[in-house]
């Protein structure tokens, strides 16, 4: 498979657009063409890992690592991704559980695939590959976690010093010697501005070797179009039909993956996708003008995005707003929303909701009659609520059990570097570790 960037650059094999993440026009890369499906070619496969080695194996065509796909996939999925059943008010509705992984959210699928990825086509090079991840929270620890004590890999974190829950910070600063973790005094735009103008700066990326590991990295999306394809397959073997996905969306990194497992051919109906108060994509299927902005903080940090990145790839793949508002539905969910929907889920569930998950079972308890019943709905929870027990837990008025991965991260102890929010002293702190 060859990929190309959105703008025009290319082609590459998958090895290079992996190792690049963002292309050198500044696009985003993309295969060549979406292989196609037919239900039937899943009928052998069973667990994830089967289903991802027949989805994936077109992508690899070409890679150093086509041999390696079944051991890459063994380790990325290497947690369960459970469909459960609930059911509310008379109406049932189904929630794709995303959050069994090592940091307890969804990222965990892409940045443990990158990391099996990248660690194999790294491990005969002399110097490190430098991972540099600038977080406002959730990606920082994924990335962390995914490459701790690998071989031949570097992670740097930065982190907004003060602007990440104690839990978050901990998260960020509780590994092995390969992962460095900076809090910055500043804010979480400087810390992405330090981490652009440290690639930026070829001096600094010839010694250190910087790769880039957020949501922008196709090695991202492919695994996450896998949990669609799974679930979507399941449904379909139970029911005969094609369930729509309703999904918290911030960067559009996973909506976006389940858009590619349906135009593959995976049964997959409706598409939803549901925002926080941050409303570019809403206003642009309103207006069909695509107007980027500062982002605005809300309860739902890790979708706190006003430049949705991803947006180039929907826009390339699929068409503009005029096209995409009929292939999918977006709503933006408001932060007293959010507190009412973690309130009602947990009252008509039994169970908490983190502040993400919650903006797609407000959106379906939002569903008209007629489309709610036209259709099964599976939402799509993001993370575990125990991440953003602040939040959650004075809104149940209970403490929200740990699951046991995240006890087991908040039990180490944790390190952290100070740094001014400039080139020097990052090269500094980097330069000598
Ligand atoms: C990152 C994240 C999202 C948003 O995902 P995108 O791919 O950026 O749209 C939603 N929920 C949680 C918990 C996240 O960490």
């Amino acid at each position: 498979m060859r990929y190309f960037s959105t703008r025009g650059d290319g082609p590459v094999n998958l090895d290079e657009a992996l190792r690049k993440g963002i292309a050198d026009d500044g696009g985003l890369f993309l295969p060549e063409k979406m292989p196609a499906f037919e239900i039937t070619d899943f009928e052998n496969a069973e667990s994830i890992p089967e289903v991802a080695e027949v989805l994936l194996r077109p992508f690899f065509e070409g890679s150093a690592l086509e041999d390696s796909l079944a051991g890459i996939l063994a380790e990325t999925f290497s947690f369960p991704m459970p469909l459960t059943d609930l059911a509310a008010a008379g109406r049932e509705v189904g929630l794709l559980e995303l959050y069994h992984g090592p940091t307890a959210a969804f990222k965990d699928v892409g940045a443990g695939f990158l990391a099996a990825c990248l660690s194999r086509l790294e491990s005969n090079t002399a110097a490190p590959l430098t991972i540099l991840v600038a977080t406002s929270g959730d990606t920082g620890g994924a990335v962390a976690a995914a490459f701790d004590s690998r071989p031949g890999m570097r992670v740097v974190v930065l982190f907004p010093e003060g602007r990440v829950s104690d839990r978050q910070a901990h998260q960020l600063c509780c590994w092995s010697d390969n992962v460095v973790s900076l809090k910055v005094q500043g804010s979480f735009d400087d810390c992405q501005a330090l981490v652009k103008a440290a690639m930026a700066d070829a001096e600094l990326s010839a010694v250190h070797r910087f790769s880039s590991a957020n949501s922008i990295n196709i090695g991202r999306l492919l695994p996450q179009s896998t949990y669609y394809a799974d679930a979507s397959l399941r449904h379909h073997r139970r029911t005969g039909t094609k369930p729509g996905f309703i999904i918290p969306t911030g960067n559009l990194g996973n909506a976006f993956a389940c858009i590619m497992a349906r135009e593959m051919g995976l049964p997959i109906g409706p598409v939803i996708l549901a925002t926080n108060a941050n409303r570019t994509i809403a206003d642009y299927f309103e207006t069909l003008e695509w107007l980027p902005r500062a982002s605005l903080q809300t309860l739902a940090s890790a979708m706190d995005v006003g430049d949705p990145s991803n947006m180039e790839r929907l826009r390339k793949l699929v068409g503009e707003a005029d096209v995409l508002r009929q292939q999918l539905g977006v709503l933006s969910v408001s932060d007293a929303e959010i507190e009412a929907s973690i309130r009602q889920d947990f009252k008509e569930f039994g169970f908490a909701t983190c502040p993400h998950t919650a903006t797609a079972s407000h959106t379906w308890r939002q569903l008209d009659e007629e489309l709610a019943g036209a259709h099964d709905w599976i939402l799509v929870g993001t993370a575990h609520p125990a991440k953003f027990e602040t939040i959650v837990e004075p809104i149940i008025g209970q403490t929200v059990p740990l699951p046991p991965e995240l006890e087991d991260i908040l039990s180490r102890p944790a390190h952290a570097i100070a740094i001014k929010p400039d080139l020097t002293s990052l090269a500094s702190v980097i330069g000598d570790t």
